[in-house]
């Protein structure tokens, strides 16, 4: 919690933070909140609590940007309400996709950050603020983060070369690039020793981190290394955005054989016909994608596979969208997103002539969401009968009165179904075991048991 100031004289300056978007943002946005607090900036929780806001935007879809610019809009108007002004900072996706095309357009915003100058943060708060010049800060390489809860999201890589011919980020975020392994080392280090038990690794693009190195480095060398960070915690490791070409021998055997790293893969694989991937400028077919994942199954004990499908790309025919259902049905992942396809500004997949129709996208969409849902939900109520430890993410209102909310293994923290502990008591953060009872949907309800408190 932040305090309050009251004049234009900021003595104690609060930061109100909005983030929208990805797992990634959250990591940019808890980077900058580190930066302003070690400068002595406190946090605000509301716009009338608070002397500054930022807002960290997404632009992924054209759909992320508008909700990007409605909720910047939002708060403009939540400040015109209040008696004294408070600069709006807009930091992220959506300054690095349009740049100085947005001065003109959004008079309420007061300075736009593009991804790739959040590291200047503090000088640009108290720039708005009119405060003084910050002392020199070298955030080069520094682990900063604030700690927080029990999972932590680490950001391995930035950027991405790969330029899928549907997809803005190359443009948005640039080149790819592998953080360092010493200074991602470092950060797991401070989160454990604050708490954390479980590293979620994010990227971009996950399985090439490493390969921009002189000499080339791996995933599997970077997971070992974090492995035996989490260890004397008895921590988890877990990855998310490997795409199927990231998938080597030495990965798939790293995540075998290292106790800390989750047998759970997530892999997008948009689609699964060879054309329709081609024209996406990806790589791969159907076999090869049916092989990738046999192999996964029969190579690692108790595998979870999420991955994500792509409805109405230019140019799918029904017969093509018949296919991918197919396969999802047939593969039963996990879980599994489903996204229509949308024309997203200067991309190559845009220009494509052979766009298909909104309705045909949307029916295409829902008989996609149906048949994941049907293989997803059954794949959850596969767990009823385990007796799991659990992260204890929060309390939520139930048919019954509030109840404790987590998640085990198997389930990605804000992304894949959730744990209803329906009896005992516990306090958000905490490990406990349970027996999983029921389920509904992606969730399931447990029933807490003395087994320990360690992963
Ligand atoms: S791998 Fe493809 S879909 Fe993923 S960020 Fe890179 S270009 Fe976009």
């Amino acid at each position: 919690m932040g305090s309050r100031s009251s004049m234009s004289t900021i003595d104690n300056p609060s930061v109100l933070y909005v983030t929208l978007g990805c797992a990634k943002n959250e990591v940019d946005t808890d980077r900058m909140r580190a930066l302003l607090l070690e400068d002595g900036f406190g946090e605000a929780d509301t716009v009338e609590d608070a002397d500054a806001i930022i807002i960290n935007t997404c632009s992924f879809l054209a759909s992320a940007t508008s909700e990007s610019i409605e909720t910047t809009l939002e708060l403009a108007d939540n400040v015109a309400a209040g008696v004294r002004s408070r600069p709006i900072v807009m930091c992220g996706c959506v300054p690095s996709r349009y740049g100085d095309e947005l001065k003109g357009e959004l008079p309420e915003v007061s300075a736009f950050v593009r991804a790739d100058e959040e590291d200047g943060i503090v000088r640009v708060v108290r720039n708005v603020l009119g405060m003084g010049e910050p002392p020199m800060q070298d955030v080069c390489g520094q682990a900063l983060r604030t700690i927080e809860g029990t999972s932590a999201y680490v950001k391995i890589s930035d950027g991405c070369d790969r330029f899928c011919s549907f997809c803005a980020i190359p443009y948005i975020r640039g080149a790819y690039y592998s953080r360092p392994a010493d200074e991602i080392v470092a950060e797991v280090h401070r989160l454990m020793e604050g708490g954390v038990r479980e590293i979620v690794l994010i990227g971009q693009d996950t399985g090439i981190w490493g390969s921009d190195f002189k000499p080339r480095r791996t995933l599997s060398d970077l997971l070992r290394l974090v492995a035996e960070e989490v260890r004397p915690y008895g921590g988890w490791v877990r990855v998310l955005y490997l795409q199927p070409e990231g998938m080597t021998d030495e990965l798939i055997a790293t995540i075998r054989d290292t106790k800390e790293v989750l047998p759970y893969i997530d892999i997008p694989i948009q689609h699964c016909c060879e054309g329709i991937l081609s024209r996406m400028n990806r790589s791969g077919s159907i076999e090869e994608l049916r092989a990738l994942f046999d192999r996964l199954r029969s190579e690692i004990p108790g595998m979870v596979l999420r991955t994500t499908g792509m409805a109405g790309f230019p140019g799918e025919t029904d017969e093509e969208a018949e296919e991918l259902a197919s396969f999802i049905a047939e593969q039963e992942f996990d879980y599994t997103s489903v996204f229509a396809y949308s024309p997203e500004e200067g991309t190559a997949a845009a220009e494509m002539a052979d766009q298909i129709d909104e309705d045909v996208k949307l029916e295409r969409t829902q008989r996609l969401i149906d048949i994941a849902e049907a293989m997803g939900f059954a794949a959850t109520a596969r767990h009823v009968g385990e007796r799991v430890k659990v992260i204890v993410d929060g309390v939520e209102q139930g048919e019954r009165g509030p109840e404790l909310i987590g998640h085990a293994w198997f389930q990605a923290p804000d992304s894949d179904g959730a744990i209803h502990i329906e009896e005992g008591e516990a306090t958000v953060g905490d490990i406990v075991s349970c027996d999983l009872v029921d389920s509904f949907c992606y969730e399931l309800i447990g029933v807490m048991v003395e087994d320990g408190d360690d992963l």
